[in-house]
């Protein structure tokens, strides 16, 4: 799987069409996490409300980022933290290592954080010689399939309960077993005594709260926990867009968030970091450092139509939502963040010469524009994006040729466009597909469209191979309308 990178998207993303268990897997949990977001979005009555707040004070932030940025460091220093500033990964990562190395750290825990993945501090780490062990479960597992991980998340969504079952077998020599309970319990027992041992730990953090310099790492399985308090050394690696102004402002984001990523009412764990221990006697660890990493974010910052991006607070729930991701998963995208944010980020993390396929990677639904907390409008972003890869012939020339729009497919869009404009053709199209779903197809499943257009269509034939097709109702909105008058006449 690591293999795979954003300038193949097109043909990793072929290649995951055709595993049955990958859909499969990414069917069942993606469609629970959108259940779970729906029910719990709509426990609380004023979810718009919350949505348009949180970008609110998301826009305010970022117009006067380098403000709240100051505000934050003072404020954390005044509590006894150590705040360092990153250009960039290299220079992340050399922090990093810097102080491991001052410590004669052999052995550091890491709790699950998208910018360290983003900054592939393990493998920096581990360059040195020192020990980068994931905690979290779903990042345990990957780290020891020796994958990235598919979702912002649930790292791990992509693998069934046999497959980490195998796994567990094949590289901690457990005797088989599937059952859940034994392999959570396996992990946890051999996750504790690497916290006993540890020299340091790496966590991320969700949000840094500029008023009174804290930081909020949210979680469920109790690892951040002691990831943050059992070693002598806390490190934390912050994106620099994480900074919010106020401690009243988190009561938002912790209605948001939680219910957007997983449907949960609130996490199990909210560990607020304000500086070191106090007391030498109380929990927590004696240092506690503080990188607040730049990497391409000041980039985005700068423009007023990419700024919106750095909104975004990592809850997943675009990807859940979006059918492209629902059938390719996390690991075609080729880069740390998949997904509709990762479309729209990665390009402009680490440039459009290697990304460009990414933008591409979507139909525009606004299925992420729907779901996302923080009202991020992703598809203007992915077209602004599209639009100055057009401007870039270099970089149009380097696009897949699959990607340039076909013939057949331009001929297809015009015919779409005049049946979608004429309401009397759409009305006999509509007729016509009704009579193909019902005597032709009959069945409307995915097996038969695709084998019909297979055999009478080959060309459209790309069309059905991966995506399914929704059965057409019975009867159509306008009869349906007529029906519910005539009713209720
Ligand atoms: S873009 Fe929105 S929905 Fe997607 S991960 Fe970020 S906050 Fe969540």
């Amino acid at each position: 799987m690591n293999h795979l990178t954003t300038e193949t998207f097109d043909a990793n993303a072929r290649a995951a069409l055709q595993d049955v268990q990958l859909r499969g897997a990414l069917r069942n949990a993606t469609s629970l996490f959108g259940k779970r977001r729906l029910a719990a979005a709509r426990s609380l009555s004023n979810w718009e409300d919350l949505r348009t707040e949180a970008r609110r004070i998301k826009d305010e932030t970022l117009l006067h980022l380098d403000k709240y940025l100051e505000e934050f460091t003072a404020n954390a220093e005044k509590a006894g933290a150590q705040i360092y500033w990153a250009r960039d990964a290299a220079e992340a990562n050399d922090i990093v290592k810097k102080l491991a190395r001052d410590r004669a750290a052999r052995l550091v825990v890491k709790s699950k954080s998208m910018t360290t993945e983003e900054i592939h501090l393990n493998a920096a780490l581990e360059a040195e010689g020192i020990e980068a062990l994931e905690t979290d479960l779903g990042e345990y597992i990957i780290q020891l399939a020796g994958e990235t991980p598919s979702h912002i998340i649930a790292p791990a969504i992509h693998k069934t309960r046999h497959q980490i079952a195998d796994l567990f077998v094949d590289k901690l020599g457990i005797a088989p077993t599937d059952d859940i309970a034994a392999l959570t319990a396996t992990a946890r027992r051999v996750l504790r005594d690497k916290f006993a041992a540890a020299d340091i730990g790496v966590s991320g953090v969700n949000f840094g709260v500029a008023e009174t310099g804290t930081i909020l790492i949210l979680e469920n399985e109790g690892n951040i926990r002691l990831t943050t308090s059992l070693p002598r050394t806390h490190i934390a690696v912050v994106g620099i867009e994480k900074v919010i102004p106020r401690f009243d402002d988190l009561e938002v984001f912790l209605k948001l968030l939680p219910r957007s990523g997983t449907g949960q009412q609130l996490t199990t764990y909210q560990s607020l970091i304000t500086g070191t221990k106090r007391d030498a006697n109380a929990e927590g660890p004696n240092e506690l450092h503080i990188i607040l990493l730049d990497n391409g974010r000041s980039r985005m910052l700068a423009h007023p139509t990419t700024r919106q991006s750095l909104a975004c607070i990592r809850c997943g729930a675009c990807l859940n939502a979006c059918p492209v991701y629902q059938q390719i998963g996390g690991h075609a995208y080729g880069s740390v963040y998949p997904g509709p944010i990762g479309a729209v980020i990665t390009p402009q993390l680490i440039g459009l010469e290697k990304t460009a396929q990414l933008p591409y990677a979507s139909s525009l639904c606004g299925a992420c524009r729907e779901v996302c907390p923080v009202k991020i409008d992703i598809p203007e972003l992915l077209l602004h994006l599209r639009a100055e890869i057009k401007q870039k012939s270099e970089i149009r020339n380097q696009r897949s040729e699959a990607l340039k729009p076909k013939r057949a497919e331009q001929l297809a869009f015009k015919l779409w466009a005049a049946i979608m404009t004429r309401p009397t053709w759409y009305a006999l199209s509509a007729k016509f597909a009704r009579f193909f779903q019902r005597f032709i197809v009959r069945r409307n499943t995915i097996t038969r469209v695709s084998r019909f257009v297979a055999t009478f269509a080959p060309p459209l034939a790309a069309w059905t191979d991966g995506r399914d097709l929704r059965p057409i109702e019975a009867k159509s909105f306008r009869q349906q309308w007529r029906d519910r008058g005539a009713k209720s006449a």
